[in-house]
């Protein structure tokens, strides 16, 4: 879909598309046609889940973010990466696509990487003060990421949880593991974390 179908099917003039999303008038492939960016990685036209992407704006950093429509007619402004990851799949007011595809939320590993978050950075988690509380993080990689999560660790083992080796240690790839409850309890007798 253009600009113009996409405010044609809105029902707006197509110049208000971005002034409505408070976005500058500079596409990133004008910029990298003017050489001032790189090429977008990701293109127009291009689907992911329920959205369709109709413009890609610059970024300075690589992370270019993306006007898109969704199935339900709204628009939908993400960066590409979040795109590109399977984070965000609609416009987040529709419920179309629940935020996350259905895969990775049947994914028991699923689970395990959004309590970790939990645990680690919502500090109205019943847990957080035995994780983010001591200053436990989740690595840069796995934070924004479930597919990076998923490609280290894996699909949950069934009776498995996450487990830190190190159980002052933050969660990030060589200090994760996927253990039973009993080697937990083995390994963190000293402390009275729980973990899930
Ligand atoms: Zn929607």
């Amino acid at each position: 879909m253009t600009p113009i179908e996409a405010a044609n099917k809105l029902n707006i003039h197509p110049s208000t598309i971005r002034q409505r999303m408070k976005i500058n008038n500079c596409t990133a492939l004008d910029a990298y046609n003017m050489g001032i960016s790189k090429r977008p990685k990701i293109k127009f036209g291009q689907k992911f889940s329920h959205l369709e992407v109709i413009d890609i704006l610059p970024s300075i950093n690589g992370n270019s973010i993306a006007l898109c429509v969704c199935e339900c007619g709204r628009l939908k402004q993400s960066l590409s990466m979040c795109l590109k990851d399977g984070s965000v799949t609609c416009c987040g007011n529709c419920g179309l696509g629940r935020g996350f595809s259905h895969s990775k939320t049947n994914s028991p590993s699923y689970i395990s990487w959004l309590s970790m978050k939990q645990r680690c950075l919502n500090n109205n988690n019943p847990n957080w003060r035995y994780y983010g509380g001591r200053g436990i993080k989740v690595c840069d990689r796995w934070i924004n990421s479930f597919n990076n999560f998923l490609n280290d660790m894996g699909e949950r083992p069934k009776g498995l949880t996450l487990d830190r080796i190190n159980p002052n240690g933050h969660y990030e790839p060589n200090n994760c593991r996927w253990a039973s409850r009993a080697v937990q309890a083995n390994n963190t007798r000293r402390s009275s974390q729980t973990h899930q």
